[in-house]
């Protein structure tokens, strides 16, 4: 061909990539690898052992070490036993350690770009231009995080031995987005990496040691998903971090539910590509491509569901597949490939049986005409129109190169299609009209959005999803905080059952007492009968009964939840609006200060001078979430590109609060105040024991101007209504403070739509204590983080 033949067709040779080191380093293994535990390789207990492929070539590359429950024993006892000392080396000592171990990752780049390339089957133009300097930028940043870890997070202690558990698809990449923060922390790790892809994981296990990592702080322990769960089990482990499927995330959510594990779970999504007409087309083809084509589609947040704008659907359309004709699919080693391979024939079978389910359904199929290797794990680029949106390709994650595109009309429509799914993970969104694209970004229901840009990603912004897209975040000054715990947790005193519930005592009223008292519940603004009509006898702190309060059922929590869905308003409108209304409930219950006082004397049996110091320290957190309603601020990063990406704290949506029966006036000002704050609307179980001081707050409430639907009040068995609210598909997230035995249900019922859980794990807090009671720890657990990037520049 000659060279003005080339330049005509534009048409690539062959540029393929050495593979020797990477050969030379398995071959320096004997092409078999044991487990990494405690700075050594150790033999697995289990003698058992499973093959890694490369997907392109299937071939074998080695054989790995598959771990069973004594090996990971081994590997958290040796983490178990690093930790103090790590701990000790401090802020600054980690800071070195975690420098170094970014050094030696950059020294190593080209190795584990190839190594990649060869385990995953992704294109090494991704892993030496994407992966690998990511994972180098992770190491660095959250070096920068342990040096300022006295200062920055004061109060705060490492919570222990994290199990981490990663995925297939960015195999290094999630090893950093684990390790990095969890060690930068002051934690040990056991990593357990994907059974397709676990070379680079045993190659940065090498990286540890030639960096002088101290032995046990990284743990690298290979296997299959029983593996896995054995980790997940291991009682001596404190925090589970899981980046895979939602289906194993549930698994994950139900097995730990109880055990006081905290947890974080990076899961599926169906992530939304919204074009609007006035895009610039071109941009967004090349958005298209980076969406669904980058690491062949095999990614959480990919944009698989392409949402264009009708009168724009044509030319996008015919664009992108005149683009895809030019897509260059084989080998991952070729540097001028866009396309490499899927990591395993189950995967390519799994792609291929979404994508026949897709025609069956009726949706129209087209594939570029170029032929696909015949050899090895390979699939084209695929764009599915004509498709409903409630196709099964347009609801399940096919993780895979297919996208299908819709069409939608207003700006409202494509909001409505975007949040049309049960993942909320990320989304893409394309206009020239940048009002129009910061107005849309708020609205859509994921913790990413990307403004006319794709699958951007940085160590020092967050990343992670809403409903079954998982929680949590990683990344950032978000991320550190998943990987620390405030001190004074681990303080706290067990949680004391209280023997006076309504209905567990002799219900024969005192004949001084007026039975006139039956308090209703207070659902959508209004006091309400329960649907049971029944109430529960409610007695004084002498055991004399002294009234009766609605015992609530599925159908109150049912209606409350519809009501604190209309209230929207309360969410859209101004922090300052919001700030208002809380400083007017501080006032008109400092008007009625004396008789809640009272009332407090009489239903836990305080002095008169407790009583009224617990009716002030409510007034006064009144008043400081009312401060914090314009003050608990976004924060703006600025990643290494031309651009800003928002931190945005949000409301999380209706909010499920179980109150504690301590201190029943202060506890429930202490939570319900910052949701409330942070601009939720909230369905309120009160102390089952001492349920008046709630009741009697609906006056307090109905004088205050708190919009009807915002502040709903439940009484009545609190096991039964934590249920509920942990079951309410409709219900963000549940905060429970009571008996332990109320965490574990409420953390096993969560799984059901995977709904955030805030537990006390059966500890009792001083709600007079500042750091206790008040304050950001608070905040954070009424809000969650949105990170909108947006590029500028022409
Ligand atoms: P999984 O969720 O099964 O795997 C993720 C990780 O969890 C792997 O290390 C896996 O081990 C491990 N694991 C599996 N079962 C358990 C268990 N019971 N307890 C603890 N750990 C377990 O995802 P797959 O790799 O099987 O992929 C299946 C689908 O999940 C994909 O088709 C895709 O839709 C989705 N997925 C989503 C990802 C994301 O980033 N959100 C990433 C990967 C997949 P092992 O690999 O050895 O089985």
């Amino acid at each position: 061909m000659s060279i003005a033949e080339i330049f005509n067709s534009m048409s690539y040779g062959p540029a393929p990539e050495s593979e020797t080191a990477a050969r030379n380093w398995l071959a320096a293994h004997k092409g078999k690898f044991g487990l990494f535990i405690d700075g050594g390789w150790t033999k697995p207990r289990s003698n058992s052992w499973f093959e890694s492929q490369n997907p392109a070539r299937g071939e074998k590359l080695a054989d790995i070490a598959a771990a069973n429950d004594k090996d990971v024993g081994a590997a958290v006892a040796a983490a178990r036993a690093a930790q103090k000392d790590w701990l000790a080396v401090g802020g600054h000592g980690r800071a070195r350690h975690l420098y170094g171990l970014a050094r030696t990752l950059q020294r190593n780049a080209r190795l584990l770009a190839v190594l990649e390339a060869l385990d995953n089957g992704k294109p090494l133009r991704e892993t030496r231009d994407i992966d690998i300097p990511l994972v180098a930028r992770h190491f660095y940043h959250h070096a920068g995080w342990a040096q300022l870890q006295e200062q920055e997070f004061a109060g705060f202690e490492p919570m222990g031995v994290i199990g981490q558990i990663i995925p297939w698809n960015f195999p290094l990449l999630m090893l950093a987005w684990k390790i990095a923060p969890a060690i930068a922390g002051g934690n040990t790790v056991v990593l357990k990496p994907a059974e397709y892809t676990s070379l680079t994981a045993l190659c940065f296990a090498e990286i540890c040691k030639d960096a002088g990592l101290p032995p046990g702080v990284v743990n690298i322990i290979t296997g299959d998903g029983t593996t896995g769960d054995a980790l997940v089990r291991h009682p001596d482990v404190d925090k589970i971090a899981f980046t895979g499927s939602t289906e194993v995330g549930r698994h994950i959510r139900k097995v730990t539910a109880g055990s006081g594990k905290h947890l974080t779970l990076e899961l599926g999504g169906k992530s939304p590509f919204i074009v609007f007409d006035d895009a610039d087309l071109d941009s967004a083809v090349e958005g298209v491509v980076d969406a669904i084509w980058f690491n062949q589609g095999e990614v959480c947040c990919a944009g698989s569901r392409l949402l264009v704008q009708e009168g724009i659907f044509d030319k996008l359309i015919s664009k992108l597949r005149a683009r895809m004709e030019n897509l260059r699919l084989g080998d991952p080693l070729d540097k001028s490939i866009d396309m490499g391979a899927i990591v395993a024939p189950v995967q390519l079978a799994a792609i291929k049986n979404l994508v026949k389910k897709g025609t069956d359904e009726g949706a129209e199929i087209w594939q570029p005409s170029w032929a696909v290797p015949k050899e090895g794990c390979f699939y084209p680029p695929t764009l599915f129109t004509n498709v409903a949106p409630a196709a099964t390709i347009a609801q399940e994650e096919i993780f895979g190169p297919v996208i299908v595109a819709m069409t939608f009309r207003t700006p409202d429509e494509a909001i409505r299609i975007a949040n049309n799914t049960r993942y909320g993970l990320a989304a893409s969104v394309w206009s020239e009209n940048i009002n129009l694209a910061l107005d849309v970004a708020p609205k859509l229901d994921c913790g990413v959005v990307w403004i006319n840009s794709t699958n951007l990603f940085d160590a020092a912004c967050g990343f992670g999803g809403n409903r079954e897209s998982g929680y949590g975040r990683e990344g950032g000054h978000e991320g550190m905080l998943e990987v620390i715990k405030p001190k004074f947790l681990a303080k706290l005193p067990d949680y004391q059952t209280a023997a006076k519930a309504p209905g567990k005592r002799d219900a024969t009223p005192s004949p001084l007492v007026s039975l006139d008292r039956t308090a209703k519940l207070y659902i959508g603004g209004k006091q309400a009968r329960p649907d049971s009509g029944y109430s529960l006898p409610v007695f004084s702190a002498k055991d004399v009964k002294i009234g009766e309060v609605g015992d609530g059922n599925r159908k109150d929590i049912r209606n409350a939840v519809e009501a604190a869905g209309k209230a929207v308003g309360w969410t859209t409108t101004s922090s300052h609006a919001r700030a208002q209304v809380l400083y007017y409930i501080a006032e008109n219950l400092d008007a009625r200060k004396d008789e809640f006082a009272k009332r407090l004397v009489e239903t836990t049996g305080v002095t008169s001078k407790k009583a009224l110091a617990e009716v002030d320290a409510s007034i006064r957190r009144l008043f400081s979430y009312g401060a914090w309603a314009d003050k608990y601020e976004s924060r703006v990063h600025s990643p290494p590109m031309r651009g800003v990406t928002l931190a945005m704290k949000e409301a999380i949506g209706t909010l499920g609060i179980i109150c504690p029966d301590e201190n029943p006036l202060l506890s429930l000002i202490s939570l319900a105040a910052p949701a409330l704050a942070m601009g939720n609307r909230i369905v309120l179980v009160a102390s089952e024991t001492h349920p008046l001081s709630a009741t009697d707050f609906y006056q307090v409430l109905e004088t205050s101007d708190v919009p009807g639907g915002v502040f709903n009040i439940i009484t009545g068995n609190r096991d039964l209504l934590a249920r509920t609210l942990a079951e309410h598909d409709d219900v963000k997230s549940v905060w429970y403070f009571g008996p332990k035995s109320g965490s574990e249900l409420v953390e096993a019922a969560s799984a059901g739509n995977m709904k955030r859980t805030w537990v006390n794990n059966g500890k009792a807090r001083n709600w007079f204590d500042m750091e206790q009671g008040e304050g950001r720890e608070f905040l954070r657990h009424s809000t969650q983080i949105k990170n909108i990037w947006i590029p500028y520049g022409d």
